[in-house]
This record gives C-alpha cells, structure tokens and sequence, in this order.
C-alpha cells in the first residue's frame, strides 16, 4: 500500500533517495503526521469546492492533504532542490500547481484570479517558515486578497501574541496590526516530535478569519499603525510618557494629557490596557489636531 508523504518512513525515504539535506535558514521542518495535517485542513474549513494557496510545499506533506482535500492547490516554494521531488511525489494529484517563487516577492493577486474562478473560496493554508512568519502574514493582509481565510502552523508564543485579548503579557502592536484585519484565534497547539527535524522552539495553528471591513474607523492607517507602536514601545511605561517620547517634537506632556483627557482615556494607563477601540479613538484625535 501506498503511505502518505506525511509519515515517517516515507519522509526518510524520499530524504534518502534524494540526497536532500535540510536548510535551517530556510526554516525547514516538515511535518511527518497526517492526523495533524487533516486536523489543520479541517479547522480551515476546506471542502472540495475550495481554492487552497500553500506556502512552502517542501516535500509536498500538506500538499497532498491539500489535494486530496480541496478542489485545487498553488503552492509557493523559494528552494529549487525541492522540485524534482515534488514533480515526483505529488504525480498523482492533477489539481496540484506549483511555483518557484519567495512568497514575499510573489504577486500574489494575479496567481488567484490566473488558479481560482470568481466564485471560489479561497484559503491560505501553511506550515510556514518561522523566520518570516511576521512578514509574509503582514504582506498577505495588506495586500487585501480575495481570501476568505488563513490558517497557518506557526512558532506558539507568535500565535499567542497574534490572538492576544488586551491587558495580557502576549497583547502588543502585532495584536492590533494582525486584528484589524482579521479575527484571530489559536486552535491547535502541536508537539514538536510531528516534525522533521524537531523544531526548538513549540507551534500552534492559529486561524486568521479575514474581516469584510476594519472593526475600528482610522482616519490614517499608517499614523494609527504608528501611534500604537509608540504606546508599546516601552511595556512598563505609562501611555503618557510612551507618547511624550514619541511625539516630543510636537506636543509637551501636559498637551498630551488634556488631549487624553478630552477622548475619555486616562494617561497613567499603560498601552497594554487600551481596546483596539480606544487606539483607533487616540490615534484619530491626534492625527486630526495635527492636521
Ligand atoms: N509544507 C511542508 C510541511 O509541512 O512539511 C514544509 C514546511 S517548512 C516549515 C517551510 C517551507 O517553506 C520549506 O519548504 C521552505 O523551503 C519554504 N520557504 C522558506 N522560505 C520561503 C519563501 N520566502 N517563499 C516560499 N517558500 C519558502
């Protein structure tokens, strides 16, 4: 009987016949358990009529689920070696595309509309390489892509600050940038051992459900985006001092505090404390004043 890709012995046999050796820089660690991989597929909520996009095929472990699972499958590989083995271990899955491209230089818009039909769902569905997983999530949401949703095995402590609720050690201006956009939440968490080789540090997938629009009104998404990295720049200090520093060149620290005053939120809080809400409220008010 043939085995899944995502097994042990067939890994090593397919690392063995192709001489492949693991680059570490490329964040390479695939995954050896088909169980988890079906769980990850079905907390994305793909069905036979999806349109899935993978970054990062390796081997083709999650690909073939991802055949088997959905409708059609592109996949963004940047390491070149992985190719031959690929055209040799996914042969059978004709709903299978795949593209040697780095993800971040990827125009990821025409792959959709040239791989998937208007009426498609589409989802984003990956083991991703740890080393960026901060930028290619940034990329892939302020691209604004017609996707649904983006389901993505990462490093836990980053899922946990990605889903993180206000007034938590995790909460930080990633929380926000990565809520605006979506609704986030962490729904397995994954040992290491699934994994070849074992990573060193631990993983969860985390679940990004794409927002129709912001939760929030911004008046300038990138003076909000900003604001919200000044009021985390130093955790232990208070939102008032955060924004003294920051804005030194154009308010003192009393301007500041009436100003905080007049929007309802109290200065000696910490950045921490504020609902994405208060941030969107805080952002506005100082960005119209300085108009
Ligand atoms: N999907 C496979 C699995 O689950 O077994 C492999 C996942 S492995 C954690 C990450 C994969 O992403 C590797 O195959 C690596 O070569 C690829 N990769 C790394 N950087 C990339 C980039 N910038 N663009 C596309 N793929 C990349």
């Amino acid at each position: 009987t043939t085995k899944y890709i995502a097994t042990p012995t067939r890994t090593k046999e397919i690392l063995t016949k192709y001489k492949f050796f693991f680059k570490k820089s490329l964040g390479q660690n695939f995954i050896i358990d088909a169980n988890v991989l079906e769980n990850i597929i079905d907390r994305a909520g793909i069905d036979k009529q999806s349109g899935v996009i993978e970054i990062g095929p390796g081997i083709g472990a999650l690909t073939e689920q991802l055949g088997i699972h959905a409708k059609n499958v592109l996949a963004f590989e940047i390491d070149q070696r992985l190719f031959p083995i690929l055209e040799d271990t996914l042969v059978q899955y004709d709903n299978i595309k795949l593209i040697h491209q780095d993800i971040l230089q990827a125009d990821v818009h025409a792959s959709i509309e040239d791989s998937f039909s208007p009426d498609q769902d589409v989802h984003i569905v990956a083991n991703l390489p740890y080393y960026i997983t901060t930028p290619i999530l940034t990329k892939l949401l302020q691209e604004k892509l017609p996707v649904d949703s983006i389901t993505v095995m990462i490093q836990k402590e980053v899922a946990e600050r990605m889903a993180a609720k206000p007034s938590t050690k995790s909460y930080g201006s990633l929380t926000i940038a990565i809520q605006y956009y979506t609704t986030a939440q962490v729904v397995m968490h994954v040992p290491k051992r699934v994994f070849m080789p074992q990573p060193n540090v631990d993983s969860a997938v985390l679940k990004l459900t794409l927002r129709d629009e912001p939760p929030v009104y911004v008046a300038d998404e990138s003076y909000f985006f900003s604001m919200v990295q000044a009021c985390f720049s130093q955790r232990r200090k208070t939102l008032r001092n955060n924004l003294t520093s920051y804005l030194k060149n154009a308010y003192d620290k009393e301007t500041i505090s009436t100003m905080l005053a007049e929007i309802g939120i109290d200065g000696m809080r910490r950045g921490e404390s504020l609902t994405m809400d208060e941030f969107a409220k805080l952002a506005n008010s100082f960005y119209q004043a300085g108009r």
